[in-house]
């Protein structure tokens, strides 16, 4: 029986593979035939089986590459979903601890960013004063007289910082406290301006300028905290306080 070009073999084509020549009719080496192949490529691939044995391979070499490429692209997915946590861990571990006062205020220092925003609120005045360290005349502010009950906090960033309780008349002309609302909300630092040695006052959340301390105050701190009133905002007892205002929630 002759070698058939289709089958490959000297068996009778497969059934439902019509021939694409006639055996008894060889299609010349250079003509092409409806299977997409011409003669001469026929006729090599008759003379070399070893070569029908690798085309042969290439199906099944395809289809390994299939799930290895599966693999890889699987591995680099991988990787960004590992690289993402790893992503996400960088700017946890850059978040500050929050620094909470023994009276339960969150006092942690705000950016400067942050101080930007909230100064963008204030009057020219309030600005001038906290933010540049600024003196507002005696006896113009306006919390000088006021007898309320109450808590004074920040005019920038809401932090309780003095208490009706502890505010004394001290004829200065300027709001006058013997401490604290909590010693950690007001910072001290060595002022040296205008020729003199001074300890000034911030709030230790966001810096704003306050005032100055001194030891001339009555019992039982002897100190006199002398602010400006345009650093402070009055909140009488009972009035509903910002959350800025209010504890830390623990
Ligand atoms: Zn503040």
């Amino acid at each position: 029986m002759p070698w058939d070009i289709h089958t490959g073999s000297h068996g009778l084509p497969d059934a439902g593979h019509a021939p694409c020549v006639s055996r008894a009719t060889p299609a010349p080496d250079d003509t092409f035939d409806r299977c997409g192949g011409s003669g001469r490529d026929r006729l090599i691939r008759r003379r070399s089986p070893r070569r029908t044995v690798l085309e042969a391979m290439r199906v099944p070499l395809s289809l390994l590459l299939v799930p290895v490429l599966a693999l890889t692209a699987c591995g680099r997915a991988e990787s960004k979903e590992n690289a993402a946590p790893a992503a996400a861990k960088g700017p946890a571990m850059m978040t500050v601890t929050p620094k909470i006062s023994a009276s339960g205020y969150d006092i942690t220092p705000l950016p400067p960013s942050r101080v930007e925003e909230l100064a963008r609120k204030l009057t020219p005045e309030e600005y001038r004063i906290t933010q540049k360290a600024g003196t507002e005349p005696a006896f113009c502010g306006n919390l000088l007289d006021n007898h309320k009950e109450g808590v004074y906090v920040c005019v920038v960033c809401g932090l309780p910082l003095f208490a009706s309780a502890h505010k004394f008349n001290s004829g200065t002309g300027w709001p006058s406290f013997y401490r604290e609302f909590d010693p950690e909300h007001v910072h001290r630092k060595t002022d040296v301006s205008f020729g003199m040695v001074r300890t000034e006052i911030d709030c230790a959340r966001c810096g704003a300028h306050l005032g100055h301390v001194f030891d001339d105050g009555p019992a039982p701190t002897h100190e006199r905290h002398c602010l400006n009133s345009a650093s402070l905002k009055f909140y009488v007892t009972g009035e509903t306080l910002p959350a800025e205002s209010r504890p830390a929630k623990r």
